[in-house]
């Protein structure tokens, strides 16, 4: 039932003695992965996925595994409804939901209603296009998220059944509240969106050496298997390559801002030198428009990133102008 570490075929993948990825191709946006611990007597979840249909689908995949050891704690590595929205298919009194506090907070910030509305209202244009193609597989009516039962800051210990996992936060950085969930002796490390493998990484919430800080933590606990957020499972190299794009367009961005180009402009040079680089060939090269604008933030202070929706309009022409290359 298991397959090997290192394929990216959807459905369990054992990366250590009863613990276990859950992926789902093709990682791009709400194809994310999750995880799961079996200990002596119960279970924990890391990450439950964008709709209740997928999540249950996971859970059957998982029900070998949890049906005498019961999941008791899920652990959602950050507030994004692909990591989170499932969470009410455990809810119970039996089960408690983990995450850090600024991750629990931005819970309430984006509903599943809100995403459904976005998708039902996005119209015909550009906009629609691009919101159904990122969105479009996804069910987000019918759905409710239970309340996180333990929020914590900084560093929270987590025994599954006698297995040692530490919750170690490390946002902001992708969101608010990003978490790693490390088994050190396994050494097995689920990274949430801290880590992206062969797609494009958005930064919503930045700064960008908040984020390099969390990858070098991860690089500094070695490892031996990492499950990313979206994409196939992978080691150190992929900590790497997306350390190497980060650095790159902090770099680009801080030198156009430093020469007084203005934004639109520095977005529109910066995709075009991502073109001679290898993340070219990496998905979703859209939420460029997204990474340069967090770290221009960073730059100016006085400069407010637009609203989610003139976010998502920006992907959206990006998206299509590629389209229409030939
Ligand atoms: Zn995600």
């Amino acid at each position: 039932m298991s397959k090997p570490a290192g394929a990216f075929e959807k459905g369990l993948a054992e990366v250590a003695d009863n613990v276990f990825a859950y992926l789902q191709p093709d990682g791009t946006w709400g194809w994310s992965n999750a995880g799961l611990i079996v200990g002596d007597n119960e279970s924990a979840l890391v990450d439950t996925l964008f709709d209740l249909r997928l999540t249950q689908q996971m859970l059957d995949h998982m029900a070998p595994h949890t049906s005498h050891r019961p999941i008791a704690n899920v652990v959602n590595t950050h507030a994004n409804g692909d990591h989170c929205y499932g969470n009410q298919l455990l809810a119970s009194p039996e089960v408690d939901f983990i995450a850090s506090s600024s991750a629990a907070s931005e819970m309430d910030e984006v509903p599943p209603a809100l995403l459904a509305a976005l998708v039902e209202g996005a119209g015909d244009g550009t906009l629609g296009h691009y919101v159904r193609h990122a969105f479009g597989a996804f069910d987000f009516n019918g759905i409710e998220m239970p309340d996180v039962t333990v929020e914590f800051t900084g560093h929270h210990q987590l025994d599954a059944g006698g297995r040692s996992v530490e919750l170690l936060e490390v946002g902001p950085a992708h969101t608010q509240g990003d978490v790693l969930a490390w088994l050190p002796d396994d050494r097995v490390m689920f990274a949430g969106d801290i880590l992206f493998i062969d797609g494009t990484p958005i930064m919503w919430a930045g700064p960008v050496n908040g984020w390099i800080a969390a990858l070098d933590k991860i690089i500094d606990l070695n490892p031996a298997v990492i499950v990313p957020g979206h994409g196939p499972l992978t080691d150190l190299d992929g900590v790497r390559a997306l350390r190497g794009y980060l650095q790159l367009i902090d770099q680009l961005t801080t030198e156009r801002h430093a020469e007084g180009m203005a934004l639109a402009d520095a977005i529109r040079d910066i995709d075009n030198h991502i073109d001679s680089t290898p993340y070219s060939e990496w998905s979703d090269r859209e939420r460029i428009v997204v990474n340069v604008q967090t770290i221009w933030r960073g730059l100016e202070p006085t400069f407010a990133s637009p609203d989610a929706l003139t976010m998502f309009q920006m992907m959206a022409d990006n998206f299509a102008a590629r389209e229409d290359q030939p």
